[in-house]
């Protein structure tokens, strides 16, 4: 006999991925439809089904230290078929926004950039800032050129958004590293370098959302984003470190071969969150199904590219009446994509990256690789 399992639920976690877009999980029956559905199923495994029960149950260690919710990319296959409506697809959404607010640090920004109350405060801070670069900055006033630097200093944004980018590594940092052990913990796999080159190459090729039977223009969207952030970090960091150091002058001349990437970047990004936008307003269960939290990270990225490349048309048409205040809107929409990054539905590619190489991991180590997606793909273990 079985020594008796007790089960301690905890009843905030079910409440909080109720109200995250969860909130028909109660409704599964546990009839395992979802696990002959999903393409990422071991054959002899019970993934979503598991998950799902655990959820209901209210074991939240167990599931923010479990690398499948993650290994799932919400392709809503199982929610299409799911005969009680219990939309497993949302829940797992709802499951990975939990796993983020759990490790995020501090755990108060991560309670805050979920929730829709707390936007105001949360955009408050970077106009605060620009605000007062803009009033306070000694290159005010100083020059009669046309150019966003003679509002907002070229010197003063750089070492503004240099100091940004270390303090957001750091937070990633110590929420992946909790989450690591949380992965640890629940023996679910090693992470190792091959593992995490793996992960990135698959995620850099969105190689399993071609196996979905819902819309393909999703794995579009995604790409286009994808590559397009890729390409204006890449610009974004040489540009900076080049204007620091004197060999590169802002703003950059059109024909500039950095200007010419990042400008077709920005492009790519606008082209892919226009397709995520436009799936997720015509098609009626996705839009039922897409959070405060989903919509957060859409639309700021969206706001950023279109302001962005507005700013930029106007500069060059000088129409410089509205020139510095979009410009500033595009700085605080900057500021706050990158300040809320590890708190937001940007996290996703950090966690999902680290899950795809524990599962790799841990494919390897406990010999799992005749599963079904085993070895080729990262895998789901039960
Ligand atoms: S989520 Fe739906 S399909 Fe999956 S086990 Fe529950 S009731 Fe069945
Ligand atoms: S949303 Fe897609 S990948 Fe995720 S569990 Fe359902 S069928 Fe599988």
């Amino acid at each position: 006999m079985h020594p008796a399992l007790l089960i301690q639920p905890d009843s905030r976690f079910i409440h909080d991925i109720m109200v995250s877009g969860g909130e028909d999980l109660k409704k599964c029956m546990q009839c395992g439809t979802c696990s002959a559905i999903c393409s990422l199923a071991p054959e002899d495994g019970a993934f979503p089904r598991k998950q799902m029960l655990e959820a209901q149950w209210g074991l939240k260690d167990r599931l923010v230290g479990d690398p499948a919710i993650w290994l799932c990319h919400n392709c809503g296959d199982c929610t299409t078929y799911c005969p009680r409506g219990a939309r497993p697809g949302d829940v797992f959404n709802a499951l990975r926004q939990q796993a983020i607010e759990h490790f995020a640090f501090p755990g108060f920004l991560g309670r805050l950039v979920g929730s829709s109350m707390a936007l105001p405060i949360l955009l408050l801070l970077p106009a605060l800032i620009f605000w007062a670069i803009a009033r306070l900055s000694p290159a005010s006033g100083m020059t009669q050129e046309l150019e966003f630097a003679s509002v907002f200093p070229i010197p003063v944004l750089e070492a503004l958004f240099f100091a940004l980018s270390g303090l957001v590594l750091v937070i990633f940092w110590i929420g992946l590293v909790r989450f690591i052990k949380a992965l640890r913990d629940s023996g679910s796999g090693s992470i190792g370098v091959s593992s995490l080159a793996a992960a990135l190459v698959e995620i850099m090729a969105h190689k399993r959302f071609s196996e979905c039977t819902g819309k393909k223009s999703r794995r579009t969207g995604h790409l286009l984003t994808l590559w397009g952030f890729a390409g204006l970090a890449v610009t974004g960091t040489v540009v900076g470190i080049g204007s620091m150091a004197g060999i590169l002058r802002t703003p950059l001349a059109l024909t500039s071969p950095w200007k010419i990437l990042a400008n077709l970047s920005a492009v790519a990004i606008l082209v892919g969150c226009l397709v995520l936008l436009v799936d997720r307003i015509q098609d009626p269960v996705r839009r039922a199904a897409t959070t405060y939290f989903d919509w957060f990270f859409l639309l700021t990225l969206t706001g950023v590219v279109v302001t962005g490349i507005v700013s930029e048309v106007l500069r060059l048409g000088r129409v410089d009446q509205i020139m510095f205040g979009v410009y500033f809107v595009h700085l605080v929409l900057v500021f706050s994509l990158f300040l809320y990054a590890p708190y937001s539905k940007f996290a996703h590619i950090a966690y999902r990256t680290v899950a795809m190489a524990a599962a790799r991991g841990g494919a390897g180590r406990n010999g799992l690789a005749g599963r079904r997606q085993a070895a080729a793909d990262g895998v789901i273990r039960q």
